[in-house]
Formats: structure tokens, C-alpha cells, sequence
């Protein structure tokens, strides 16, 4: 199977594919998913690991050739490390990272090593029991911290996701800053996007990147930027003497869509070609549907040179409608 390179429409190339293996989670971030009435996807309207196997040959004799697996959350989909190895031996694909909340993954960490994941990235708002259990109103705190210790011991590259909540978990920025001191890892503070799953709009946003990096930099006036590797979504520094790094994602403001080289599949098989879009093509439909592999490519095709040219224009293409979705189905 040959590799080629894959372009979208405005010559940006997409190498990279987000998969959402399940819309279910064992936590309720009240950010991401209600607490209650949340209607999960029926097994049968999954993708099967059959199809997800199918499906990522296809896009990485396209061109994909990294994979995250995030959710819900991917561990609570049954056997994904079963996954996970097809997954690492398929040909073209070089990376293949996950998003967790850390709840279920230690166990797996050393069969992760050995799989050569190229990083996980944590999910971990606070470093308060309390306030943990308040976010994502489940007092699993320890086991997320456990799995940090872990993946840091097994030498797995960790990234810290903390999305920043005014008036919430403000008091987190600079303890979890405090954490690159001794650990070789890196903290990225997120701006609250608009996917709750309750449609709760707002139009500015108080926690923006420039206030979250005001905030670090009247701490750490040492703080270096440093280079972004391409397509990086985050905006990079470093301390000097600390072991690990900071970034900090303009995921609210959008500042990155110029280099994005990713596309979304959601728990559902709908293809994103932006975060902020409807769902441009059910894969899922078209591989029932019995389609050929030549025909599905075609369709990926279709709709990859037909990518909005940032996340503004997605939003305008859904005719303003906002954003109802859980980051749950998404998958972040
Ligand atoms: N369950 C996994 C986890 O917790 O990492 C993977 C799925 S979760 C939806 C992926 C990422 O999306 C998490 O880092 C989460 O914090 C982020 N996320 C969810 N809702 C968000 C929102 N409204 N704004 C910004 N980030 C969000």
C-alpha cells in the first residue's frame, strides 16, 4: 500500500486523524456532558473495530499517517487494546497517541510502552481532590494522579489537558504550572470551547490565552517561548530549569486554523473536516451501505477539498447554529 500526501483545498495538508472510539465516559465534566439524561449511542450506530481498522487503512494509503484515539472516553470502550494493536501495525501509520482521563489506562501502560504510543495526553484540571470531584462530579482524583506517576515512570511522553474555567479552577494555573518544575511534562491550558452538550452559548470568553498567559508570565517572568513544532495548536514556553513545558490552546479564539492538519471521525463514524463543523460525511452510512474502498475515498476526498478555511467560516456553514454537541462525541 502506497502512501501519498494529502492536501485540503487550501493547501494545507492533512496528516492527522482524531478518532472518537465511544461517545461513553466514566467522568461528567460539566464543560464537556451533562450530569444526567445523556443519550448514549446505541452499540450497533459504533463504528465496529472491523470498520475502524478498514477506515484507517483506507485514509493512510491517503496520506494519514498519525492517529489519536480519544472519546468519550477510550478505555471504557470494551477490548481497546485489542484496537489499539491492529491499530500500531497498520501500514503508513507512524504515531499513534490517545486522550484520556487516566481513570482505567494504568493497567495498560506497560503494553502501551511496548506498542511504542508515541504520547498519552491526561485530561487533569485540577490538582485538588475537591475541585476534581466538583468538574467532573466523580472523586477520581487519585487514579488520574496514579496514572500520571505511571505514564512519567514507564517514560511515556505526557501532556497535561486543563481546560480553564473562570471562576472554577483559576487557583490550578500556577500549581499545575509548579508541576514542569519536577516533572518532564507538558501543561496546556485550553479555553472552555462551546461544546457542553446543553447548547450554553456564550460569545466572549473571560479566561482567553492572553489572560491565561498574563497570569503565568506575572509568576514565571522568565518564561521563554519556544519554537512551535509545525501544526503545533498550542502557543509554547518554557522555564528555565523546569524539567517540563507549558502551552497554552487558543482552542476558543481559533488563532491556529492557518496550519490545521487534522480531521475528526466522531463515536458516531461522522467525518469533521473542522472541529466547529457539522459532521461533513457519515463514513459509518457509506461502509454499510456496502460501498467499495474506491468509493469511500472518493467521498473523503470530496469533503477534504471542501474544508472551511478556519472554524469562523465552519460555524458560518451551519447557518449559525450553535454548537449542541457534547465534546464527548467529538472527542476533544
Ligand atoms: N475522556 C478523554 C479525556 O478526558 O481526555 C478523552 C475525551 S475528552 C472529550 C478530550 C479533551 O476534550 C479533554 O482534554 C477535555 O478536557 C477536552 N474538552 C472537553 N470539553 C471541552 C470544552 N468544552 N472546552 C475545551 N476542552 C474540552
Amino acid at each position: 500500500m502506497q502512501s501519498s500526501q494529502l492536501y485540503d483545498n487550501h493547501g494545507r495538508p492533512i496528516n492527522y486523524l482524531r478518532l472518537a472510539v465511544t461517545d461513553r465516559c466514566n467522568l461528567r465534566c460539566f464543560y464537556c456532558m451533562p450530569e444526567e439524561g445523556i443519550k448514549y449511542l446505541p452499540k450497533k450506530e459504533l463504528l465496529t473495530f472491523e470498520e475502524i481498522e478498514r477506515l484507517i487503512s483506507l485514509l493512510a494509503a491517503m496520506g494519514i499517517s498519525k492517529i489519536r484515539l480519544t472519546g468519550g472516553e477510550p478505555f471504557v470502550r470494551t477490548d481497546l487494546m485489542s484496537l489499539i494493536r491492529k491499530i500500531t501495525s497498520i501500514e503508513g501509520i507512524q504515531d499513534v497517541h490517545i486522550t484520556t482521563n487516566g481513570i482505567l489506562t494504568g493497567p495498560h501502560i506497560p503494553e502501551l510502552k511496548s506498542l511504542g504510543i508515541g504520547s498519552v495526553n491526561l485530561s487533569l484540571d485540577t490538582l485538588d481532590r475537591d475541585r476534581f470531584k466538583m468538574i467532573t462530579r466523580r472523586d477520581e482524583f487519585e487514579k488520574t494522579w496514579a496514572t500520571l506517576q505511571q505514564l512519567l515512570k514507564a517514560e511515556i511522553p505526557v501532556k497535561i489537558n486543563t481546560v480553564v474555567m473562570d471562576g472554577k479552577n483559576i487557583d490550578d494555573i500556577l500549581p499545575l504550572v509548579e508541576l514542569t518544575r519536577q516533572y518532564p511534562v507538558s501543561v496546556r491550558f485550553i479555553e472552555e470551547m462551546p461544546f457542553n452538550g446543553e447548547g450554553n452559548h456564550y460569545a466572549t470568553l473571560s479566561w482567553t490565552f492572553k489572560k491565561i498567559l498574563d497570569l503565568i508570565r506575572s509568576n514565571y517572568p522568565s518564561l521563554e517561548r519556544t519554537p512551535d513544532p509545525p501544526h503545533s495548536t498550542s502557543y509554547n514556553y518554557k522555564i528555565p530549569g523546569h524539567a517540563g513545558d507549558v502551552g497554552v490552546i487558543a482552542a476558543f479564539s481559533r488563532t491556529f486554523c492557518g496550519t490545521c492538519n487534522r480531521i475528526r471521525v466522531t463515536a458516531q463514524g461522522v467525518l469533521k473536516t473542522c472541529l466547529y463543523d457539522d459532521g461533513v460525511l457519515n463514513i459509518k452510512n457509506l461502509m454499510r451501505e456496502g460501498r467499495s474502498d474506491d468509493e469511500i475515498k472518493a467521498e473523503l476526498l470530496k469533503a477534504f477539498s471542501n474544508r472551511p478555511k478556519d472554524g469562523f467560516e465552519a460555524e458560518e456553514r451551519r447557518s449559525g447554529t450553535p454548537a449542541i454537541e457534547s465534546m464527548s462525541t467529538i472527542g476533544g
